[in-house]
């Protein structure tokens, strides 16, 4: 049986082991858009706060590891097809591929709203390994810092951005944080801590 894995983070990384080890006759192909697998995004707000120190640690698999698994890990290459159409992305050589079966593990991405001037190199995302490398080499230099989504994703960057002093800003367009998660009973206390703490900085008390 042959087997082809699209996307390999947390999904793909998972379904890679456990096909390797329930199929060990199997031919494994696996894709991966980035030159990495495994990077816990959930990381990436300690890591900007400085409790988590190196980017790298946040990895807990390797290409190296998928392959010692007797797994073929075709790294920065793009399916463009469904029908395993490839492209390579370091030499833009395109192939194709076949499969007995079809694991889809591609995962998500940011929403990114159609907004002037959104692709101005300040504006970041924060989704992967190289976002998290590229907002820390940012904000060492910015004093000012605005988050767009208040989301959970947007709270921790706050709290971690707002732990090395930064002026920050935290944008949403509904009129409370969280609120697709937690009641005004609790958001309210949470936009009063923030307040608090972001006065406390300001007034040197933190
Ligand atoms: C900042 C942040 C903080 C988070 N915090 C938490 C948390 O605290 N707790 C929690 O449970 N979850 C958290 N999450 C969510 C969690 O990271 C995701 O649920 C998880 O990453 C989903 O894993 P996945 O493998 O399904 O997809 P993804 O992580 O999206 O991975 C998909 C992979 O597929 C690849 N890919 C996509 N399309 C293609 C293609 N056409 N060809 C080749 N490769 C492709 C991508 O490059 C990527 O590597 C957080 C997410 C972020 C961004």
């Amino acid at each position: 049986m042959k087997i082809v894995v699209v996307g390999c983070t947390h999904a793909g990384t998972e379904a890679t082991k456990d096909l390797a080890r329930m199929y060990p006759d199997a031919e494994i192909n696996v894709y991966e858009r980035n030159d990495n697998v495994s990077f816990l995004s959930c990381g990436i707000a300690l890591n900007v706060g400085g409790v988590v120190e190196n980017t790298e640690d946040l990895f807990y698999s390797s290409p190296e590891e998928l392959s010692a698994l007797s797994v073929h890990m075709f790294m920065q290459h793009e399916v463009l097809e469904i029908d395993a159409m490839n492209s390579n992305l370091v030499t833009n050589e395109r192939f194709s591929d076949t499969y007995d079966k079809l694991v889809m593990t591609t995962g998500s991405w940011p929403v990114i709203p159609d907004l002037r001037n959104i692709g101005l190199d300040n504006i970041l995302l924060c989704k992967n390994y190289n976002h998290a490398l590229t907002i820390i080499e940012k904000a060492e230099h910015a004093n000012n810092i605005a988050v767009i989504g208040a989301g959970y994703i947007g709270i921790e960057l706050v709290e971690a951005f707002e732990h090395h002093g930064k002026n920050v800003t935290l944008i949403d367009n509904m009129d409370r944080v969280l609120f697709r998660y937690l009641d005004p009973e609790m958001t309210d206390r949470v936009e009063a801590s923030f307040s608090n703490a972001a006065s406390a900085w300001r007034s040197g008390r933190l």
